[in-house]
């Protein structure tokens, strides 16, 4: 994915952000109406970019209306607000993703001061550094994690939301064991296994209790 290039008026503004030492800068100064032109960049630049894909549950919202789209910093603002403008940390999400994500660690190091410039500093699926594909795959409304990036981000991002509403399911599944039986259910090599790792699939979510 193409970084975003920041245009010379946002170059400025950003600019004068990372020039404060960064024990005061702030992560609510995102929302200055100051900085609305940048944050209006960021979200041209990723939505066209990415295709109109959020980059963690891969769902397509085909507008370019911002209203509908989260900047999303892959490390948060709050984790580290010097790197909010930094060109790789950001992209686009869905609403839900970004929700759901919220201000979590996702470095393998927070101690680390320089920016984590490659994919083996994130414990989740990065849209710079990583390609999707290699990490999560879709069966419809499943989402089948097939690598530890892949399990983290669907922990992270909720990405059994789709399952759970597939499967009318009230509240959030997010457990590994639950995670498991989908991945069982996906290598199935047979009908007759297939169908067997779905009847144990439906007893295990019958069981989760309601909220
Ligand atoms: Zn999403």
């Amino acid at each position: 994915m193409t970084p975003v290039e920041y245009s010379p008026a946002s170059q400025a503004i950003v600019k004068a952000f990372e020039a404060v030492p960064e024990e005061n800068q702030s992560a609510s100064y995102w929302s200055n109406d100051e900085v609305e032109p940048v944050r209006a960049e960021i979200k041209d630049h990723y939505i066209l970019e990415q295709l109109y894909h959020c980059v963690y549950c891969a769902r397509q919202i085909v507008t370019a209306n911002k209203a509908l789209w989260d900047a999303e910093h892959v490390i948060s603002r709050s984790k580290a607000s010097r790197f909010m403008f930094t060109p790789r940390n950001l992209a686009v999400s869905c609403r839900d993703c970004n929700n759901a994500k919220g201000d979590k660690e996702i470095r393998s190091n927070p101690k680390r001061k320089s920016f984590p410039d490659g994919s083996g500093h994130y414990l989740i699926v990065h849209p710079h550094y990583d390609t999707y594909a290699d990490h999560i795959r879709w069966f419809g409304d499943i989402c089948a994690p097939l690598s530890e990036k892949g399990t983290e981000t669907l922990v992270v991002c909720n990405l059994t939301r789709f399952t759970a509403k597939l499967l009318g399911i009230k509240g959030i599944i997010s457990d590994p064991s639950f995670d498991e039986q989908v991945g069982q259910l996906i290598k199935a090599k047979s009908k007759l296994e297939a169908l067997s790792r779905i009847a144990a699939i439906t007893v295990y979510v019958e069981n989760i209790p309601q909220k």
